[in-house]
């Protein structure tokens, strides 16, 4: 087995073109995560967060810098070739769910297992429901789920091409503690499993220190704080 990094990132620089002129978000990101590790990411808002994430997701291009998903660095592909390697390799959920409204929960699931040509995928996305606690939800549309559900459903969503890596922007924001405590139970559960490299962005700390690293952003660049012991 090729023993590269989840993903590994060198002086990645994202910089923007605003009304007031240009706008450097990310000012020199580096990053080596190890596979199947669980990162947490901190920081204030507007501290770049998002935008790290859409980088390391190859949803977005960066100014400067070389990112490396799964051992492939993304400067040389082409916005196809990204489209490929997101589809076989990455995951997202997001804090707003990002449902298909006029699919069902079943529907919504199946969805990516469909795109990416896999067999037998009802079956598949049944047991991811199940799973995640909503066998009995099936034929729901998101409208008609609470918001707990709507996000177990976008993990199961998450969950069933067995991503590389799972990218989550704060998935348990618009959730109550009791939720947020069962969307990261299965989001854990499911890392471990399948042996998925997690990258969330989170304001929890609880959340945060349920995973292996914590990484803090501010002002456009990343580190990682060393834990002083609790005295
Ligand atoms: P976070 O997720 O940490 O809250 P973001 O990555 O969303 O932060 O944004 C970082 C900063 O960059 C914010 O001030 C935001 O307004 C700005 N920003 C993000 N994307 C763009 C863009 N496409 N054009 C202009 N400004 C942007
Ligand atoms: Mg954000």
């Amino acid at each position: 087995m090729l023993n590269h990094s989840a993903i590994k990132v060198s002086q990645l620089v994202k910089t923007v073109t605003t009304q007031e002129g240009e706008l450097t978000i990310l000012k020199g990101i580096n990053l080596d995560v190890k596979p199947g590790q669980s990162v947490a990411i901190l920081g204030p808002s507007g501290s770049g967060k998002s935008t790290l994430l859409g980088l390391l997701a190859a949803l977005d291009t960066p100014t400067s810098g070389e990112i490396w998903l799964d051992g492939t660095p993304l400067s040389g592909l082409n916005e196809e070739q990204k489209a490929a390697l997101r589809k076989q390799k990455v995951s997202f959920i997001f804090q707003s769910f990002m449902l298909v409204d006029t699919l069902t929960a079943l529907e919504n699931v199946m969805l990516p297992a469909e795109l990416a040509g896999m067999q037998d995928v009802r079956n598949l996305a049944k047991k991811m429901l199940q799973r995640v606690g909503l066998a009995h939800r099936l034929s729901h549309y998101p409208k008609q789920l609470s918001g707990g559900e709507q996000q177990r459903v976008a993990i199961a969503r998450a969950f069933i091409c067995a991503p590389k890596v799972l990218f989550a922007d704060e998935p348990t924001g618009n959730l109550d503690k009791q939720n947020a405590d069962r969307v990261a139970d299965m989001l854990f559960a499911l890392n471990q499993e399948s042996a998925t490299t997690l990258i969330l962005v989170t304001h929890d700390l609880q959340l945060a220190h349920r995973c292996e690293r914590q990484l803090l952003m501010a002002d456009g660049q990343l580190s990682e704080p060393t834990r002083t012991p609790v005295s």
